[in-house]
């Protein structure tokens, strides 16, 4: 079973504790942008077998929003953090680097 700190309240909670969100670090497009842009943010999704960042929800606790970092396929936890950055902290990549070498996505690398 997956469990998840929430960075918010500090709690261990149980994946039944939790509600997904999905991809984390999505770049928002407004009306001025164009029909590819957008239809890209609505509805194209990263899948990854590894290292992803998704938005998770304590439901049953505090009921805040925070990221994760983890990988798909093994359920290894690099770190959860707060939902009101745009980007994973220098301290979650580099956990991230040290148990995956060589590893990179997007912009994040
Ligand atoms: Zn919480």
């Amino acid at each position: 079973m997956l469990t998840l700190t929430c960075p918010c309240c500090g709690v261990a909670a149980e994946e039944t504790e939790l509600v997904g969100g999905g991809e984390a670090h999505l770049k928002r497009q407004g009306p001025g942008s164009d029909d590819r842009a957008f239809e890209q943010y609505l509805f194209l999704r990263e899948n990854p077998k590894g290292v992803h960042f998704e938005r998770w929800r304590h439901a049953y606790g505090c009921g805040k929003w925070f990221h994760v970092a983890r990988d798909t396929a093994t359920l290894e936890v690099f770190g959860t953090y707060s939902a009101q950055v745009s980007a994973p902290p220098d301290d979650i990549r580099a956990v991230i680097f040290e148990r995956r070498p060589g590893w990179s996505w997007r912009e994040f690398a």
